[in-house]
């Protein structure tokens, strides 16, 4: 019997067994297709991403180094309100890349990673939990001690689990325009619905628009719009769900979920890279898969390490929503440059923080 089985190769899923495989853990990963495929997300993330990683992946991951987001309250002929710092507060790299190498790095350090397998059910049984996937060969059964649905954030693990449902879903798209641009700032356009649009220099690897807003809320309309205003032709598009808002519990009797599965995004840019692997090695270090018990451990620091930031990322997802007006005043006061970390809203009530803004 395996110690884990875990649903799901992202970067939530891979971390995770990287750490527990680390750790001494029998652990199986099953994937549905090809590790990072379908692509649907930016893969725009602050410079922790690197300490989740070898060293020798930045030269194959790296696309560009951003310095700041020019915000518009309209569309690309609004004047854009620039928010920077002097060094650079993150990267562009390619995601597919991304969990290409953190799914090897989980096998090097012992997990058992296989692809085109999907997970169809799970049974938590008194005892242990079985994890029925469909794979090259038919129909497989794998039992294990516990299982971790990182499943990204139509988590088939919590539906089969009776786990509840993060609180919102945005529904996301984006597409590149090959073009080369190197520029050193992303665009934000607070044009949709209490979410925004944006626009992504790759470096080499051109530019990403997307955006992102409630399903049912003419996401592909508004992306069209976004395209004519910007006067671009994008072949290669791709979309997914974003789901916001943690529910109050991501632990059942033997099953755990990470990342989107369990809802730990970023409320204001829906970014979960970075969040999922912290929890992920929160769980790996907590849960022993011999002792349920230990499931509690896991909602506890996961929850003491994100849950102000969590808190925070919804208030300053609130302003997304004011009128136009005041957008512009708050904007044109508080540009400028910046003391904060992109995935950590308190940051901005660090002495640091309220001097740059108390300091213009
Ligand atoms: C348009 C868009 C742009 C985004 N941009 C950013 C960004 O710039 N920065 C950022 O930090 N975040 C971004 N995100 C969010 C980010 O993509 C997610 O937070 C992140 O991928 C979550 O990682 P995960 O491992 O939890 O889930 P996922 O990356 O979704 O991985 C889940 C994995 O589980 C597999 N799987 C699903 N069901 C099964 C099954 N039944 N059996 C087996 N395998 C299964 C999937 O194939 C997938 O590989 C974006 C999201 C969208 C939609």
């Amino acid at each position: 019997m395996h110690d884990f089985v875990v649903v799901g190769a992202g970067p939530a899923g891979a971390r995770f067994a990287r750490q527990a495989a680390d750790r001494g853990r029998d652990v199986l990963v099953l994937e549905q297709g090809e590790i990072g495929r379908p692509l649907a997300c930016s893969g725009h993330v602050s410079l922790d991403v690197w300490e989740f990683l070898p060293e020798s992946a930045r030269e194959d991951l790296f696309q560009n180094d951003i310095y700041g987001a020019r915000f518009h309250v309209g569309g690309p002929e609004s004047a854009g309100e620039p928010f920077y710092k002097r060094e650079v507060i993150s990267n562009a790299i390619d995601r597919v890349g991304l969990d290409k190498a953190l799914a090897r790095a989980a096998s090097d350090a012992g997990a058992d990673v296989r692809d085109e397998h999907t997970v169809t059910d799970v049974g938590e049984r008194r005892s242990h939990v079985e994890v029925t996937a469909t794979g090259p060969d038919g129909v497989e059964t794998h039992e294990a001690r516990m299982v971790v649905g990182a499943d990204g954030p139509r988590s088939r693990v919590r539906e089969a689990c009776g786990l509840p449902e993060p609180r919102e879903f945005l529904h996301g798209v984006l597409g590149f325009d090959e073009a080369p641009d190197a520029q050193d700032y992303v665009d934000v356009h607070l044009t949709v619905p209490r979410f925004f649009a944006w626009r992504i220099p790759r470096g080499d690897d051109g530019v990403e628009y997307g955006l992102a807003a409630r399903p049912g809320d003419d996401v592909s309309g508004r992306f069209d719009r976004l395209c004519e205003e910007y006067d671009v032709t994008l072949d290669r598009r791709c979309s997914g769900f974003i789901p916001i808002g943690p529910p109050r519990r991501v632990t059942g009797r033997r099953s755990l979920l990470v990342g989107d599965a369990a809802g730990q995004t970023k409320p204001f840019t829906g970014g979960g890279i970075l969040y999922g692997m912290r929890a992920a090695d929160h769980a790996a270090r907590e849960v022993d898969p011999a002792t349920p018990g230990t499931l509690g451990d896991y909602e506890r620091t996961w929850r003491s390490e994100l849950r102000n930031e969590i808190r925070l990322g919804h208030a300053v997802r609130a302003a997304y929503s004011l009128p136009k007006s005041v957008q512009k005043a708050g904007l044109w006061a508080l540009s400028g440059e910046i003391a904060v970390h992109m995935d950590e809203p308190s940051s901005l009530f660090t002495r640091d923080g309220l001097r740059t803004l108390v300091g213009r």
